[in-house]
């Protein structure tokens, strides 16, 4: 299992990353975790990421591809991986497209987990007075959200005509949620299995 998770800031990625990683028994991969691992150590990485993210922008494409490249393959040889929060933009689904097939690894799904815009502010402002996340204040979560219409969701025009796309409603309890994307993504394989049987 490959799957790439896409959805905006609070819809629900990484929660829901964590319980299909543990259904498929493969890893979980999220980019806002390493990003965030090499601030808290204060690495060159880091304090380069830091500003854009406290700002709620994207970190530069090159620095994500550079921290994400190992644990990438090491996962794609143990059996696949869940990709929390990468691609984000239509130029990292490009570069990860051409690491997948050196790898020969490039076919996979793309699970978009759609959450209504006021939702999504309810939910990341209440995530910012708990956690105190940093980019979780009404300011930054505005401009993230803003980032996400912009850079990220052109991603989904461009998997839907490539690869298999899937739309989960987010907007849910997040028992259901699981239980849906699981069952979309049963019969997007399934489809796809026959589809490869009819060519083969
Ligand atoms: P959220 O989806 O709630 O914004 P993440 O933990 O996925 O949270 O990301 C937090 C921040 O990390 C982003 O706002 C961005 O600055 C940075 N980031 C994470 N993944 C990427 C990526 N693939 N490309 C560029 N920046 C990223």
């Amino acid at each position: 299992m490959r799957l790439l998770l896409i959805g905006p800031p609070g819809c629900g990625k990484g929660t829901q990353a964590v319980r299909l990683a543990e259904h498929y028994g493969v890893e979980h991969i999220s980019s806002g975790d390493l990003l965030r691992r090499h601030v808290a150590e204060r690495t060159s990485i880091g304090r380069a990421a830091e500003r854009c993210m406290s700002r709620g922008d994207l970190v530069p494409d090159g620095v994500v591809m550079d921290i994400l490249r190992r644990p990438v393959e090491a996962a794609a040889k143990r059996g696949g991986y869940i990709l929390d929060g990468f691609p984000r933009t239509v130029q990292q689904a490009e570069s990860a497209y051409l690491v997948a097939k050196a790898l020969g690894a490039s076919v996979r799904i793309a699970l978009f987990l759609q959450v209504s815009r006021p939702e999504l502010i309810r939910r990341l402002l209440d995530r910012g007075a708990r956690d105190g996340r940093t980019d979780d204040t009404a300011e930054v979560v505005n401009h993230r959200l803003d980032v996400f219409g912009q850079l990220t969701e052109p991603l989904l025009d461009y998997y839907s005509g490539r690869e298999t796309l899937i739309t989960v409603d987010g907007d849910r309890p997040v028992d259901e949620v699981t239980r849906s994307a699981i069952s979309q993504l049963g019969a997007a394989l399934q489809h796809r299995a026959g589809r490869i049987e009819q060519i083969g």
